[in-house]
């Protein structure tokens, strides 16, 4: 019998339960996970030293690098921080999703988008203001166009995108959506009107809130602190929340409020382009994760959110999960146990203990060091 020779394996990576294990990639796929005694080209063997994880995905960035407002480079909020996918949350719709494509394919970091209802993208910051700009015909061309790079839908609905539209621009929406096969619909939420509960009203099963902790009037508490009841309707209708950090989006006392009342969110993004990255309060996904075990999530739950529930939340089908015959995205990481600090977009500071230090990237079998796995005494080996 011939012995497989596998074209990468890694050993003695630590689970997040701390558990050891092999993996074993071929052909950009995950072939074998377990204690793994055949041969490889190349052997990475970590003694247990790191975490692996299935790789990072953070569902809401933005990275088109030719957005005049929030442009960044894939990379740069990709693999250079452990992040093997990133889905683009609206930067651009019909009129510039094809150079969107292009200027990406040269990336590390697997890039996906969610098309902005409106064809202009965010040019402008009002660019539901005109219901002009929402062309049906347009936008399903673009669809039919990139069906492996558009994986959904993104509608900014609050009073700045929206200006005197309400929420007609979110009914348009949902024919977009019921139109194209029943994409994934992110819809962003900020400033009212529109009201959260009208917006929440119309979200079907599948439907993703993002920025679902902002600290902003139109939040999902009511003034008490509880839960808004159509909120609480909408999640049992299996409506998803998406933190959706950003500049402006991301209050600890909204999202310690929410968790303790049990509502946890499904995925925990960034809304990351070049300002917030440089300038915080986002910095990166795994400083973002990070703010979630100082809300008293578990390890294990805050990976699953940037896995496992994105992947499945956005179907990326062959991701999310440490599997064979799914994709070999990878983060190896570690944790820092020096004491830090985390601000949110309120300006609120709270102290943490522990902190997600991402080593690196592996996206279909190719391992790519972060700026801290360059350092770091893991790969020195
Ligand atoms: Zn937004
Ligand atoms: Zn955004």
């Amino acid at each position: 019998m011939m012995t497989t020779l596998y074209d990468v394996i890694i050993k003695q990576a630590k689970r997040v339960d701390n558990t050891l294990i092999d993996i074993a990639i071929q052909n950009g796929r995950i072939a074998a996970i377990g204690a793994i005694s055949a041969p490889a080209r190349h052997e990475i063997n970590l003694g247990g030293r790191c975490y692996v994880s299935a790789g990072w995905i953070d569902s809401h960035v933005h990275c088109y690098p030719a957005s005049p407002i929030y442009h960044d480079e894939p990379d740069r909020v990709g693999v250079a921080g452990g992040v093997t996918s990133v889905v683009d949350a609206g930067s651009t719709g019909a009129d510039h999703i094809d150079d969107f494509y292009r200027l990406t394919r040269v990336a590390k970091t697997r890039v996906f988008a969610l098309l902005n209802i409106a064809r202009t993208g965010i040019v402008t910051q009002d660019e539901l203001a005109d219901m002009s700009r929402i062309d049906m015909a347009l936008a399903g061309e673009a669809i039919a166009r990139h069906p492996d790079f558009i994986i959904g839908l993104k509608a900014r609905i609050s009073s700045s995108v929206v200006g005197a539209n309400g929420v007609k621009p979110l009914v348009r929406a949902k024919m977009i959506q019921r139109a194209n096969g029943d994409l994934p619909l992110m819809v962003h939420i900020g400033n009212n009107p529109p009201d959260l509960g009208t917006i929440a009203e119309l979200l079907t099963e599948g439907d993703i809130i993002t920025h679902c902790y902002n600290g902003k009037p139109n939040r999902i508490l009511t003034a008490a602190g509880e839960l808004r009841a159509s909120v609480r309707r909408a999640l049992k209708r299996g409506v998803h929340l998406d933190v959706g950090h950003g500049t402006a989006s991301f209050s600890f006392e909204v999202a310690r409020l929410a968790i303790a009342q049990g509502v946890y969110p499904n995925t925990i993004s960034s809304d990351i382009y070049c300002r917030n990255r440089i300038d915080g309060p986002v910095h990166s996904l795994a400083a973002v994760m990070s703010k979630f075990l100082t809300l008293g999530m578990t390890s294990r739950q805050v990976i699953d959110c940037v896995t496992l529930h994105a992947a499945t939340a956005l179907r990326l089908t062959h991701k999310g999960r440490l599997e064979p015959g799914h994709d070999a995205d990878l983060t190896l990481f570690d944790f820092s146990t020096e004491p830090c600090v985390f601000t949110d977009a309120e300006g609120v500071s709270v102290g943490g203990q522990r902190r997600f230090v991402p080593l690196a990237a592996v996206v279909g079998g190719e391992c790519l060091l972060t700026d801290e796995g360059k350092l770091s005494h893991v790969f020195n080996l």
